[in-house]
C-alpha cells in the first residue's frame, strides 16, 4: 500500500514550492488509493516558529490537502531517536565525536587549502574513550568508507553517490538534538512511506539517508525529486519571498481550485491540457509525467487561472468567498443589491475576489468624490439638461430592468441627436464616479431607482 508524506520544517511561509511537494505527494498517494501523511520536522528549535506551523495547516486545508494521518511532531519522538542512537552505538553503527569545532575548522581549511572536497576525517570513529571530563560531543553516523550508494529516482533515472564521498554525518548535536537526516529516515521507516517526493535540493541527502537506513536493515523507499521553481527573472525562490507565501495569495483574493491547477502545472504536464480540477489532478496524476527541467513562475499564468475559475465554479460558492473579502473591504453587503445578481455583472472583468471587492463600494455607498478627469469631461453644464431628461425619464419607468433603462438611454439620444456612447459615459460618471463600469444599464438596475436619481441630482450641483 502506498503511502507518501509531507514533511515540512516550520521555519518559514508556506510558500508555493513546499505547496508543491505537498500536492504531488497527496495526488500520488489519492491516485493510488493510499495515505497521505504531514509531519513536521521541528527538530531544529531557534528556527522553529509555531506561525509557521499554523500556516502550514492553514494552507493545506484552505487547499483542501487533507492528512490521513498526523500531523506528528519530530520534536515529540524524541525517546524514539534516541533509543535507536543508543543501538546504533552499541552495534558500532555510530560513534561520539570529541572534536571541538576549532579543531574541525582548522581541518577543514587545510583541505580546501590542498585542493580536497572538505569532510571529517573520522579522527573518533574508534575512539575508545572515557568521557571523563565531560566533554561536549556529537555522535555521528558511521558511514561505509567504500562501495557505491545507487538509488533509482523516480524523476532523474540512476543515480550513483561513491561512498568515499560522503563523511560521517552528525546525527546528533551537541545539544542532544537529533539532526534532520536522522529523524527523517526514522520516521519514514516508522511510519511506513512508500515514497518520498521532495525538492532536489535534498537529493544530497538521500544517499546518507540510504546508508542510515541500510544499517538499520530497512527496506529503502522509492525517492522522486522535484527540479527548482524559478521565479520571473529566474532565480530561485525561497520562504523568505512574502510574495510567494500562500497566506499573500490568500489575501490577494485566489482562490484554492485556481491555485492547486497553478501549482501543479509547475512541473507536470498530462497533453496540453491547462484546466484541471481536482479530481482530474488526482485522476491523471503521475510520476512520470513530471519534468525534469524547472519550471518557472508566471503570475500571468494564475491571474488566468483564477478569473476562469471566478468564471466558472458555482456562483453561490463563489460569492460566499467574495464576502469574505467586502467585509475586510468595509462593505456593508445589506445596503447593496442581491449579490449573486451584482457578482455576475462584475465576474469577467477582474481577475481576483479581491479586485471585484474593491471594485464595487460604489453599490453600496454614495460617495462624494468624482474621479476629476471624468468629471471636467462629462459633468459639465452643457450636459445638465441630459441629465435632467435623465432623470425624469428614470422617475417614471413602470417596468424596473436594464432592458428599459436602456431604452430610456436609446430614445433619449434620438431625440436629441446626442451619441449614445456620450450619454452612456455622462450617465456613467454621474452614478459611478468614474469612467469604467459594466454596462451602464445593468448598473442602474442594481443601483436601483432611488439612489440612483439622489445621484443624477447630485452630478448637477
Ligand atoms: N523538512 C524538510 C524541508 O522542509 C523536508 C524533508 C524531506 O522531505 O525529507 O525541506
Amino acid at each position: 500500500k502506498i503511502k507518501t508524506r509531507f514533511a515540512p520544517s516550520p521555519t518559514g511561509n508556506l510558500h508555493i514550492g513546499s505547496i508543491r511537494t505537498a500536492l504531488y505527494s497527496w495526488l500520488f498517494a489519492r491516485h493510488n488509493n493510499g495515505k497521505f501523511i504531514l509531519r513536521i520536522e521541528d527538530t531544529d528549535l531557534e528556527r522553529s516558529q509555531q506561525v509557521s506551523v499554523d500556516s502550514i495547516f492553514n494552507g493545506l486545508k484552505w487547499l483542501g490537502l487533507n492528512w490521513d494521518e498526523g500531523p506528528y511532531f519530530q520534536s515529540q519522538r524524541l525517546d524514539r531517536y534516541k533509543k535507536v542512537i543508543n543501538n546504533m552505538i552499541d552495534k558500532g553503527d555510530a560513534y561520539k565525536c570529541f572534536c571541538s569545532s576549532e579543531k574541525l575548522e582548522e581541518i577543514r581549511k587545510n583541505q580546501i587549502q590542498k585542493g580536497f572536497k572538505p569532510r571529517y576525517p573520522g579522527i573518533c570513529r574508534n575512539l575508545k574513550y572515557k568521557n571523563i571530563f565531560n566533554q561536549d560531543y556529537v555522535i555521528r553516523f558511521k558511514n561505509p568508507s567504500t562501495g557505491k550508494v545507487v538509488f533509482n529516482d523516480k524523476i532523474r533515472g540512476n543515480i550513483v553517490f561513491d561512498n568515499k564521498e560522503l563523511d560521517d554525518l552528525i546525527i546528533q548535536r551537541s545539544n542532544g538534538m537529533p539532526t534532520y537526516n536522522f529523524c527523517a529516515v526514522i520516521d519514514d521507516l516508522d511510519m511506513q512511506i512508500t515514497h518520498v517526493i521532495r525538492g532536489e535540493d535534498h537529493i544530497n541527502n538521500t544517499p546518507r539517508q540510504i546508508n542510515i537506513m541500510k544499517s538499520l536493515g530497512a527496506e529503502i523507499p522509492i525517492y522522486a525529486h522535484l527540479s527548482m521553481i524559478l521565479d520571473e527573472d529566474k532565480h530561485k525562490i525561497s520562504k523568505r519571498k512574502n510574495a510567494l507565501s500562500i497566506t499573500e495569495y490568500y489575501k490577494k483574493g485566489f482562490l484554492p481550485e485556481a491555485l492547486l491547477n497553478y501549482i501543479v502545472r509547475l512541473g507536470w504536464s498530462y497533453g496540453d491540457k491547462e484546466i484541471f480540477s481536482v479530481l482530474e489532478m488526482q485522476e491523471l496524476f503521475s510520476l512520470k509525467s513530471i519534468s525534469k527541467s524547472s519550471s518557472i513562475i508566471s503570475t500571468k499564468k494564475l491571474l488566468w487561472l483564477n478569473k476562469y475559475y471566478i468564471n466558472n465554479l458555482s456562483v453561490s460558492y463563489i460569492c460566499n468567498l467574495l464576502k469574505i473579502y467586502m467585509i475586510e473591504e468595509n462593505i456593508i453587503i445589506s445596503n447593496g443589491p442581491n449579490l449573486e445578481l451584482l457578482f455576475k455583472l462584475l465576474r469577467n472583468r477582474y481577475h481576483t475576489l479581491k479586485e471585484i471587492a474593491k471594485s464595487c463600494r460604489y453599490f453600496y455607498e454614495e460617495f462624494n468624490d468624482f474621479n476629476k478627469q471624468a468629471a471636467e469631461r462629462y459633468l459639465l453644464i452643457n450636459n445638465f439638461s441630459i441629465l435632467d431628461k435623465l432623470y425624469k425619464k428614470i422617475k417614471n419607468l413602470i417596468v424596473w430592468n436594464h432592458y428599459a433603462i436602456s431604452e430610456v438611454i436609446n430614445n433619449l439620444s434620438e431625440d436629441t441627436l446626442v451619441n449614445i456612447k456620450e450619454i452612456n459615459m455622462i450617465l456613467r460618471v454621474a452614478i459611478t464616479g468614474n469612467v469604467c463600469s459594466p454596462s451602464i444599464s445593468s448598473v442602474i438596475d442594481l443601483v436601483g431607482r432611488k439612489k440612483t436619481l439622489l445621484r443624477i441630482k447630485k452630478a448637477m450641483d
